[in-house]
């Protein structure tokens, strides 16, 4: 074996495998392994860089692989020249922006399909996410820095990947660091290397994408409850789209109503008997405020909050929020504790920290007082 090539182009790749490494996905390497304990006393620096040759002029530790992050490991240090250092930086920043236009893609996918298609649905924006986040990751192409392009891990030419008995398994992808290691008696041994740098932050980004695209759905469809107090059921149509059939309930049930979730933004709202006669239509703003409430077909019917404390916690005022009868959609500002059921008794009970309970009720209007 000819000392001046370097060692990779002796091997024959498989198509598949230089692709891969085209990518800067995963690049395999014929390269060496050595075994060392935790207080091993590898060499510290040497006169010329580990990676090239050149006159040394910074050396910094091995590079670390995600399984070892934080658990014990020997010190290696590596020598490099200015040139293979500032690439070792620049593989770095290459990282973080890839990963910056990854996730700034994958948001942008997401809300171009919720600005396309209000109504669809999470899987949609899901999808719309990964592929946003795939162009992102192709638009870091052109920035310099990339794995593959040069050796060693971050450039690094050698990485500790794995705990074994008595010490660590350190991979190295460079020639000269191999002969340093074995010049002073460390036993050194062939072994195939696979730098893979980019594989844990792909599945990791995926994973947080689908993370953040399914909080992303749900603040853009916000959740409404519909209440149907007429006798019979009632359509919900939502920009022409029909959303739910919800029974009727005339009486004050507890927990009557329907969740559904609607896009936010305003919104057409229709509610239609079966036989399709129309019973309501109305334009509203959907997605402000704690709960959202719709009751179509409720002339006649009042709605309101109750509030009350319990234990230290201090009196609400007012105590009961009517909530205007003329219209049939509100979006209320505090959180809800429970439907159409009253409040228990407070007790009086001052040991307790207790809290503010909330209750929506209704019930026919009265007549206005002279
Ligand atoms: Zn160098």
């Amino acid at each position: 074996m000819s000392k001046d090539k370097p060692v990779q182009e002796q091997w024959n790749y498989s198509r598949y495998e230089r692709l891969l490494s085209k990518l800067g996905v995963r690049r395999t390497v014929r390269g060496w392994c050595v075994r060392a304990a935790e207080n091993a006393n590898l060499p510290s620096r040497a006169g010329c860089c580990d990676e090239c040759g050149a006159k040394a002029k910074y050396s910094r530790r091995a590079a670390v692989s995600l399984r070892m992050v934080g658990r014990p490991v020997p010190e290696l240090r590596v020598s490099l020249c200015q040139e293979c250092f500032v690439r070792t930086w620049h593989r770095t920043l290459w990282s973080v922006a890839s990963g910056f236009f990854a996730l700034a893609g994958g948001i942008g996918g997401a809300w171009v399909v919720f600005a396309l298609w209000p109504h669809s649905a999470w899987v949609a924006m899901v999808v719309g996410s990964i592929v946003g986040s795939c162009l992102g990751m192709l638009m870091s192409w052109w920035i310099p820095g990339r794995v593959g392009n040069q050796g060693g891990w971050s450039g690094v030419p050698a990485r500790i990947v794995e705990s074994v008995e008595q010490g660590c398994t350190i991979q190295i992808a460079s020639r000269i660091l191999a002969d340093r290691l074995m010049g002073t008696g460390i036993p050194v041994v062939r072994c195939e290397v696979v730098e893979q740098d980019m594989m844990p932050g792909i599945c990791g980004g995926i994973g947080a994408l689908v993370m953040v695209t399914t909080l992303l759905w749900a603040w853009w469809h916000p959740v409404v409850r519909v209440v149907n107090v007429g006798e019979q059921p009632v359509v919900v149509i939502v920009d022409g789209r029909t959303l739910a059939v919800v029974p009727g309930v005339p009486t004050e049930v507890s927990g009557a109503g329907e969740k559904v979730r609607i896009a936010r933004g305003w919104r057409q709202l229709r509610a239609m008997k079966l036989d399709g006669e129309v019973v309501e239509e109305a334009r509203v703003f959907v997605g402000h405020g704690k709960e959202q409430i719709y009751m179509p077909n409720s002339n006649g019917r009042c709605f309101r909050v109750e509030q009350r404390a319990y234990g230290r916690a201090k009196r609400p005022r007012p105590e009961v929020i009517e909530l205007p009868s003329e219209k049939h959609f509100h979006t209320l500002e505090v959180p809800i504790d429970a439907w159409f059921e009253p409040n228990p008794w407070s007790g009086g009970n001052r040991w307790l920290s207790g809290g503010v309970r909330r209750v929506v009720r209704q019930q026919r209007c009265r007549p206005n007082p002279p």
